[in-house]
């Protein structure tokens, strides 16, 4: 489908735009950004979800709608006449749908073109190696397992239902007993290590690629389930599930930036080949499990602004090394809307 032109202003003056998004996700910080670096802001929110946005004060313009089935034209005309940039965010993206996002006439932070390379798992996983990264095996039919896998099935809500197994037999008892009818799943190597997430910032404005900060998540109950003994885990019958509750900021070992800088950078590029256009910029993430041999396995991107840059509203130990103000991914966002702006560049950080 093609995708639609933004409609441009040629105006230099970032007070004459408005950063707007969906109230939920990552919202407080990038209204709060917008405002830090001097623009305006506005906030779209479903009917009952205003509170924290009338609470904490950093919303200049809110626009309720009943639900977000009814994201239409009218809105979008609201947005057009404001001058608003929206800047997605997960929610965003999964209560408007991919196809409807590149059908959006309305300014838009980052790139379309990656939309359909993240969402699909095939195309995603063409994009991240050739990027060089360390992925997880995945195994084409249960018959390959020789070694535990993590099975999940497509559009499972944040990892709800996924399974461990360790043989093509387990995967089938579990399979046939619990969820006989879901049959679009990817069966990938389980991969022993924690968990980490790895915020990027990539400005075309400024060429640069930054690591903005890092967090681990509390997902239940995968979170809770080793605060019992194994024994009292059996006799509970709890399942695995890693629906996301918060975000936890973490500071890696040091010796471990340089190859991290170098993963984004390839990231980056192979994203102007694969993907076409102006190729991946702004936030992204990528999601990583580290071996214990220190190997860093990518499990996942995420092509835009994650939840897990929550923890660092007032900024992160990276970017309090790099900046002389707080900088919140939200803030940073900001920063380069406006930067663009005022050196006659929009387009350039246009989807
Ligand atoms: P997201 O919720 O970002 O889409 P996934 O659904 O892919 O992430 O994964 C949910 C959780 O499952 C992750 O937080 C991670 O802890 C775990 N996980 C995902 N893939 C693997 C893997 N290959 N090996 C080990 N753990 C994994």
């Amino acid at each position: 489908m093609a995708k639609a032109k933004p409609i441009l202003s040629a105006s230099t003056n970032p007070k004459d735009f408005v950063i707007a998004t969906i109230g939920s996700h990552s919202a407080l910080q990038i209204l709060k950004g917008a405002r830090d670096e001097g623009m305006r802001n506005l906030v779209i929110c479903k009917k009952g979800s205003e509170r924290p946005y009338q609470s904490y004060g950093v919303a200049d313009e809110m626009i309720v709608v009943d639900e977000w089935e009814n994201w239409n034209e009218k809105i979008e005309e609201e947005l057009i006449k404001r001058n608003a940039i929206i800047i997605p965010h997960g929610s965003f993206i999964a209560y408007i749908g991919h196809e409807r996002v590149k059908k959006m006439n309305v300014m838009y932070y980052g790139t379309k073109d990656v939309l359909e390379w993240e969402s699909d798992r095939k195309k995603e996983r063409v994009w991240l190696e050739k990027a060089g990264l360390k992925l997880p095996r995945v195994y084409d039919t249960p018959e390959d397992i020789e070694k535990p896998v993590i099975v999940k099935f497509h559009g499972a809500g944040g990892g709800f239902g996924y399974f461990i197994a360790k043989t093509a037999e387990q995967f089938h008892e579990v399979k046939d007993r619990k969820y006989p009818h879901e049959n679009d799943f990817v069966l990938q190597e389980y991969v022993v290590g924690v968990p980490l997430y790895i915020h990027y910032f990539y400005s075309p404005v400024t060429g640069e690629l930054e690591i903005l900060s890092f967090d681990k998540r509390y997902e239940s109950n995968a979170d809770s389930i080793g605060r019992i003994r194994a024994e009292d885990q059996l006799a509970a019958n709890i399942h695995t599930s890693y629906t996301i509750v918060g975000n936890i900021p973490v500071v890696v070992r040091e010796s471990l930036l340089p190859e991290m800088f170098e993963m984004g950078d390839r990231v980056v590029e192979t994203s102007r080949e694969v993907c076409g256009g102006k190729g991946l910029f702004g936030p992204f993430c990528l999601e990583t499990i580290i071996t214990r041999k220190l190997e860093i396995f990518v499990f996942e991107i995420s092509a835009r602004i994650v939840a897990g840059t929550n923890p660092f509203i007032e900024g992160s130990p990276y970017t309090a090394l790099k900046y002389d103000v707080p900088m919140s991914t939200g803030r940073r966002i900001a920063r380069d809307i406006k930067q663009a702006i005022e050196q006659g560049r929009l387009e350039d950080v246009l989807g």
